[in-house]
């Protein structure tokens, strides 16, 4: 047996287990000061009711002999299908029932959709990024370059010359909170459609867009559905991080990958549980939208406040309006670790540095808005106090 030698290749990610001991470690010595974690992607409030309905009552189906499901499809029931469909149609994006895979989340299939591609592909990814897009091309072995992502093009790179075969795309971003316009992405669109490339387009956030005339899906852009396969979570959108339920969509029009994702999901892939498909479901309905969207104001509010002190504070920053992140330069040059510490020891609020998620991220530090009400505006009063 010989192991897959590129797993040598991965850079060990410190970062969130380099956090969690930089804060406790502060806890321990300062055990009467109260910390503030704005720091991990997590959502923190709770599932809908529209979508604890509806799981409850699939559970009872389940016990029920005539309403009991075994082996469903791998790709996902019609019901839910056909409802990912209709959000779609809101936006004039028509997609066939079998261009639609239900998943178990974004980033399995983010990593998974990767079988279908050669491994001598180049693979072009924004820096910085989330980890997930050039930890899933080491493990395959394949070569990834970066596009920068920095102050000068406000965090939204644009093509350029080189060439590259896969292209990453997450717009609204996470770590930045930037978000391409539909000119912006129709150059991406373009460049591919020019390159026979695949770009893999990461819609995770796409329910924080606010503003009608930004895309929410590529498929927005003429020409995109020849070139993009688009990943989407219910992660963010409706607080399904614990209970895990995604799509992604192939179009046909990208010729032979759609069969192929197929009998890639069917061989490998078990399929999301009917009970969750279900509790999906009821998040397209029109009492879920009105649930989640009440869920997603709430952060956008929070996201305010915090855009809203760093502009007292004049701290530069993006992100926040379309997005549940806020990405700010480090005030007085300081490095993102140098700030890190800075503000847990100054004012015990804790978020994550800009050099976790790559080179272009030194001297920047990510904000969230998952956090409460209460605790974000108390974070918001100390920096207030440190930095007015
Ligand atoms: C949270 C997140 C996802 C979604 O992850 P799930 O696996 O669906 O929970 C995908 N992409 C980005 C950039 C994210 O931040």
């Amino acid at each position: 047996m010989n192991i897959n030698q590129n797993y040598e290749n991965l850079e060990q990610s410190y970062l969130f287990s380099t956090i969690a001991h930089k804060v406790n470690d502060f806890i321990s010595k300062n055990p009467d000061k109260r910390v503030i974690r704005l720091g991990i992607g997590d959502v923190t409030l709770p599932l809908c009711k529209a979508v604890t309905d509806s799981l409850h009552k699939a559970v009872d189906e389940m016990g029920v002999q005539t309403t009991f499901r075994g082996y469903g499809p791998e790709q996902g029931y019609d019901f839910l299908r056909a409802a990912v469909q209709n959000y779609y149609k809101k936006r004039d994006v028509e997609l066939e029932l079998d261009e639609i895979f239900i998943s178990d989340g974004a980033k399995s299939d983010l990593g998974n959709i990767l079988d279908l591609f050669a491994q001598d592909n180049i693979v072009l990814v924004p820096d910085p990024v989330y980890p997930v897009y050039v930890d899933t091309n080491i493990m395959a072995g394949r070569k990834v370059i970066f596009a920068n992502a920095n102050g000068e093009n406000c965090f939204l790179p644009m093509p350029d010359n080189r060439d590259a075969d896969i292209i990453y795309i997450c717009s609204p971003n996470n770590p930045t909170g930037a978000v391409y316009n539909k000119d912006q992405l129709k150059q991406w669109v373009d460049y591919a459609l020019k390159q026979k490339a695949v770009i893999l387009f990461d819609a995770a956030y796409e329910c924080f867009v606010s503003d009608d005339t930004l895309p929410h899906s590529i498929y927005e852009i003429e020409g995109a559905k020849e070139c993009a396969i688009e990943f989407c979570s219910l992660s963010k959108t409706a607080g399904f991080t614990g209970t895990r339920c995604g799509y992604t969509i192939v179009p046909k029009a990208l010729g032979k990958l759609n069969k192929m994702w197929l009998r890639r999901q069917t061989t490998k892939f078990n399929g999301v549980p009917y009970i969750i498909q279900r509790g999906a479901e009821a998040v397209f309905t029109e009492e879920g939208q009105k649930e989640i969207k009440e869920n997603i104001n709430y952060y956008k509010e929070n996201a305010k406040i915090i855009s809203d002190t760093l502009k007292i504070c004049n701290i530069w920053h993006v992100g926040g309006k379309h997005s549940p992140y806020i990405w700010l330069r480090c005030p007085n040059n300081m490095k993102s670790w140098e700030f890190f510490d800075y503000l847990l020891e100054n004012a015990q609020v804790v978020g994550t540095p800009g050099a976790g998620f790559g080179k272009n991220g030194e001297g920047y530090f990510r904000l969230t808005s998952f956090g409460s009400r209460e605790n974000t505006k108390e974070a918001m009063d100390r920096f207030k106090k440190l930095f007015q």
